[in-house]
C-alpha cells in the first residue's frame, strides 16, 4: 500500500505552495469578507471638532464652581446649539447656551452641564451641581487624529470596518482578489438536481453543489462546471481549463478504482502532484498539487462527508490564505465528550461528526451515531468535528477532547 501523508505534512505542501493574489479596488460594501491590502488613515482629526456628549447647557467652568441643589447658579440662556448647527454665539461670563449632543462646544464655553442637573424659567438656566472643567466635552482629536492608521493591511472588513471606512470618508478600498474556483463532480452514475432518473444506478450528485457553496462561503469566487462522467477524453477537455481558475476542485474519481482517471490526467494537463493519499479517516482519496503560477488542483474524495471534511481541512485554509487571512484554519476548541466513543483501527486521524455546545461555563461534545463517509445526515446534524488522533483506540465520556467546530 502507498504511503498515507500525515495531516501536518500535507497542510505544509498547501500552504508553502499558496502565494497571495494580487490586489483590486472595491466598493466598501464588497469588501465584507475580505482583507486589506493598504493601510487606512484617518482624513481629519476625530472627533473634528470639541463637541457635547450630552444634552444639556454650555457653560464656563467659573460660572459653575460650587453650585449645588440649595445653591444654584444662575445663568442668561443666550442660545440653542443643535447638531449640523450653523450658530456662531460666544459664551461669557453669567450666559449659557442650551446644546445637545453631538453640537460643537460655543466659543468660551469649556464644560457641558447635563441637562437633569438644571432648571430652566424665564430666559434662565440654573445649575444645580458643579461639574469639573471640561466634563461632557468630547475633544478634538481625542480618537484619532488626522493622518493617523485607523485599520492597518490584512485586517479584514467587517460591517464595523464598512463604518469605520465610511467615517475616514472612503467609499473605495485596496483588498486582495478573491480566489476563482472551479467545481466538478465526476461520475458516469451522477444525476443533476432535477434530471429524471433513467437507470435505478444512478444517484443526485451533492458535492458540486455543496462545494460550491462552501467555496463561496469561505471567501472564493466559485465556477459551477458541473458533472463530467468517467471518460478520460471528456474529462481531460474539462481539466484543460484549469489555468482560467487559481484553484481547481474536483469530487470522485482519485480513488483506487479502474474507472478513477483523475490522478493521470492531471499530470497530463500539467499539474505537479504533491500528495495523493491522507493518513485521516474519512477522506483519504485526496490529491493535491500545483499548476502553472501558483495554481491549485485538489481531488477530492467522491463520498460526499469525506469531500466536506477534505474541503475543511485541506481547501479551506488555502483559500482563505490567498484573500489574505492570517488565521486561515477552522477554530478548535476543547471539550468534554459525553459519551464513549470507540474504533477498532487506530492508524489514521479521525474526524468524527459531532455536536458541540456551551453550557455551564464549558464546552460538551457529542458524537453523531452515524458516522459512515456516504452519509450527509452526520452533517448537517453536526457543528463540529471530533479529532481522534492517530493511535487512539478509545475515548471515555467525561474526557476533555479537541473539536474543530465548522463555522
Ligand atoms: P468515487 O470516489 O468516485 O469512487 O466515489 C465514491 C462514492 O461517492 C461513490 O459511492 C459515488 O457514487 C459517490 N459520489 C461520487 N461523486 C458524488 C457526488 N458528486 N455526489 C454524491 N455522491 C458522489
Ligand atoms: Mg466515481
Amino acid at each position: 500500500m502507498p504511503e498515507l501523508t500525515p495531516l501536518e505534512e500535507a497542510l505544509k505542501a498547501v500552504m508553502e505552495s499558496v502565494k497571495p493574489l494580487g490586489t483590486e479596488r472595491v466598493f466598501i460594501y464588497d469588501a465584507v469578507g475580505r482583507f486589506l491590502a493598504e493601510d487606512i488613515t484617518s482624513d481629519t482629526d476625530k472627533p473634528l471638532f470639541d463637541n457635547s456628549a450630552m444634552d444639556g447647557f454650555a457653560v464656563r467652568h467659573e460660572d459653575i464652581e460650587g453650585a449645588d441643589e440649595d445653591n444654584a447658579v444662575q445663568l442668561r440662556l443666550v442660545g440653542e446649539y443643535s447638531a449640523g448647527t450653523g450658530e456662531e454665539i460666544r459664551v461669557e461670563r453669567g450666559t449659557a447656551v442650551k446644546i445637545f449632543t453631538g453640537a460643537p462646544i460655543p466659543e468660551g464655553a469649556d464644560t457641558v452641564v447635563p441637562v437633569e442637573y438644571t432648571e430652566t424659567k424665564d430666559g434662565y438656566v440654573y445649575i444645580k451641581k458643579e461639574f469639573k472643567r471640561g466634563a461632557n466635552v468630547r475633544k478634538r482629536g481625542e480618537e484619532v487624529k488626522e493622518g493617523e492608521v485607523v485599520l492597518k493591511r490584512g485586517h479584514e472588513i467587517r460591517g464595523y470596518e464598512v463604518g469605520m471606512l465610511a467615517f475616514v470618508n472612503r467609499a473605495v478600498v485596496e483588498v486582495y482578489r478573491r480566489p476563482r474556483v472551479a467545481v466538478l463532480s465526476t461520475g458516469d452514475e451522477l444525476l443533476e438536481v432535477g434530471e429524471p432518473q433513467s437507470r435505478p444506478s444512478q444517484i443526485r450528485s451533492s458535492n458540486h453543489h455543496m462545494i460550491y457553496s462552501l467555496v463561496e462561503s469561505a471567501g472564493g469566487v466559485p465556477h459551477q462546471l458541473g458533472i463530467a462522467p468517467d471518460d478520460p477524453e471528456e474529462l481531460r477537455r474539462v481539466l484543460r481549463t484549469c489555468r482560467d481558475y487559481d484553484i481547481f476542485i474536483t469530487t470522485g474519481g482519485v480513488s483506487m478504482g479502474e474507472r478513477d482517471y483523475v490522478q493521470y490526467l492531471v499530470k497530463e494537463v500539467g499539474v505537479d502532484v504533491k500528495f495523493h493519499k491522507l493518513r485521516i479517516k474519512p477522506a483519504k482519496p485526496v490529491l493535491f498539487g500545483t499548476y502553472g503560477e501558483n495554481r491549485l488542483f485538489f481531488g477530492l474524495p467522491g463520498n460526499p462527508v469525506s469531500c466536506a471534511i477534505a474541503f475543511d481541512l485541506i481547501v479551506y485554509p488555502a483559500i482563505r490564505a490567498m484573500l489574505g487571512a492570517k488565521e486561515v484554519f477552522k477554530k478548535k476548541v476543547k471539550a468534554v465528550l459525553t459519551k464513549d466513543y470507540v474504533r477498532r483501527d487506530a492508524k489514521r486521524r479521525e474526524f468524527a461528526r459531532a455536536k458541540v455546545w456551551f453550557e455551564n461555563g464549558k464546552f460538551f461534545c457529542e458524537p453523531h451515531q452515524k458516522q459512515r463517509s456516504h452519509m450527509l445526515t452526520s452533517l448537517v446534524e453536526a457543528n463540529a468535528y471530533l479529532v481522534v488522533y492517530e493511535g487512539v483506540k478509545e475515548l471515555k465520556k467525561g474526557e476533555e477532547v479537541e473539536a474543530v467546530l465548522l463555522q
